[in-house]
């Protein structure tokens, strides 16, 4: 699809952004121009929040059955233009085209289905007692803010805005500004399936303008927030002092723990792939390799030899493996990283530099598969978020030392462990200080259960009924008797 301006959907309607502020949109596997998107300021913010606050009584007052079958027609409407939605993500982000149309827009559809099965199941607590029946109900807040970031872009958006929506709310939605084409098209989605005008509003624009702007709006009662630890506690100081609801799921530095009794087979092809998909992408992507001494020489010979097979190239090219970063700034960041890590006494075994490509993709934003060995623990490499494809290895000899190794970090986000004993995997998974544990395999994701860090990696937890209840107060009435 071409599309030569995305403009804020808003009340309904695409419209021409207050702010009369454009920023350029690229494709980062050829490294073009193809659009222009929004940068919207607090003038549109109010005109959005102006339309959810016209909608938001009757939304809230809609039957339960009701928003479930909303949910359910807006997953129908993403389904049905599938392919279009997967071309659409994988040219906004550089991602294969396979990996955006086999699982993250069907991820997404699954959101909006989950969450419109899920209010379904909602019940309200009562608790009798000689003085009273105190019944408890969940209210909507009204108007509420989601910001959601561009390494899974329309997954991530959804993942907020089909709970905040279920839940009873009218929505103002800002995906990343260097991703902006899917939510758009979720907008033409909502408009063609009729769901009723500023219900959702997408506004797309920089963090600074834009998303600063919806988390200073006093209208907006509650925000959700993915992206960096940085801009998260950015957002924290903004609103804390204006007591707004906040869920924050934040950066990471995941261990990924493997010991010499594991299958290693199934552990190799899959660390290749919890290291690069998404070109390490992905906020569960395990950045630090943890191998027990004894087969630390294998591990390596044979990670490095997988590494340097994984097929970098066209995204639209049925076998690649891995396509491009983000950015050209991100681009710079990755390869500085490396250059840091370098300097400070660690060896690069493969990757290290930008992948140049024939034809289309030339000027590219591609990052070769990158693994590094001898990195010191505190070292930045070690400690801080490169999100790109690198990852340092590091052998281990207890299984106390792992699970120190794996805690030195200031994120606690995920952690994988490798082992085929049960008591060393309940013990191990038990003291890494993680918000979610994989034992023998990676990404696997369950929509009902938890999701979300510990220490730096984030506050509160989405999905199931977590990410339901956050989108929701509570409130006690006690009938006297
Ligand atoms: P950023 O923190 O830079 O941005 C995330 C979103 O916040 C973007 O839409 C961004 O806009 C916006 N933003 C930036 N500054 C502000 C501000 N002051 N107020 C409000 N909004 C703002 O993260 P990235 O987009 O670079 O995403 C990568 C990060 O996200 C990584 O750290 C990764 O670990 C994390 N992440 C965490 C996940 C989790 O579930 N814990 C899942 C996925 C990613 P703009 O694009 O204009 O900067």
């Amino acid at each position: 699809m071409s599309v030569d301006r995305i403009r804020p959907f808003v009340g309904g309607e695409f419209r021409e952004p207050v702010s009369g502020q454009w920023i350029g949109n690229f494709e980062p596997a050829t490294g073009s121009q193809y659009s222009e998107v929004a940068d919207c300021d607090s003038a549109d913010i109010q005109a959005a929040v102006d339309a959810a606050q016209n909608a938001s009584g009757k939304w809230a007052a809609t039957g339960i059955d009701e928003r479930s079958s909303w949910m359910h027609r807006i997953a129908s409407g993403i389904e049905a233009r599938l392919d279009e939605f997967a071309v659409a993500e994988s040219k906004d982000t550089g991602k294969p085209l396979k990996l955006a149309r086999e699982i993250e827009i069907p991820r997404a559809v699954l959101n909006f289905r989950f969450f419109g099965n899920l209010i379904s199941g909602s019940a309200t607590a009562s608790h009798d007692s000689l003085a009273g029946l105190n019944v408890t109900v969940r209210q909507p807040w009204g108007v509420v803010g989601t910001i959601s970031p561009w390494n899974l872009p329309l997954y991530l958006f959804s993942w907020k805005v089909a709970p905040a929506l279920a839940a009873g709310n009218c929505v103002i939605a800002k995906p990343s500004e260097l991703t902006p084409m899917t939510a758009m098209m979720l907008g033409e989605v909502c408009r063609d399936v009729g769901l009723p005008p500023g219900v959702l509003n997408i506004l797309q624009g920089t963090g600074a303008r834009t998303g600063q702007a919806i988390v200073e709006h006093p209208s907006i009662r509650a925000v959700s927030f993915t992206g960096g630890t940085r801009t998260g506690a950015t957002i924290a100081s903004t609103a804390a002092p204006m007591f707004k609801k906040l869920s924050l799921e934040l950066g990471g530095k995941n261990p990924n723990v493997i010991f010499a009794d594991c299958d290693f087979g199934k552990m190799l092809s899959t660390t290749v792939r919890s290291s690069f998909q998404n070109s390490g992408q992905i906020c569960l992507c395990g950045s630090r390799i943890y191998v027990e001494q004894s087969i630390y020489d294998r591990f390596i010979t044979e990670f490095v030899a997988a590494s340097k097979k994984f097929r970098v190239g066209d995204p639209m090219d049925p076998t690649t493996e891995m396509g491009s970063v983000i950015s050209d700034g991100h681009q710079e960041k990755i390869l500085g990283a490396i250059d840091q890590a370098v300097s400070d006494g660690a060896t690069v075994l493969c990757g290290g530099k930008p992948v140049r490509l024939e034809g289309r993709c030339s000027g590219g934003w591609f990052v070769a598969p990158t693994v590094i060995s001898g990195a010191d623990q505190t070292c930045s490499a070690n400690q801080d978020e490169i999100f790109g494809p690198v990852v340092t290895v590091q052998p281990f000899s207890t299984d106390d030392d792992a699970i120190r190794m794996a805690n030195q970090s200031r994120y606690g986000l995920s952690a994988t462990v490798w082992t085929s004993r049960m008591d060393r995997a309940l013990h191990v998974s038990r003291q890494i200080e993680t918000g979610v544990v994989w034992v023998n395999g990676w990404l696997i994701r369950d929509l009902r259960t938890p999701f979300g860090g510990m220490k730096q990696s984030g506050v509160g937890r989405e999905g199931g009924w977590d990410g339901l209840n956050f989108w929701t107060q509570e409130k006690n009435v006690c009938f006297c008797y």
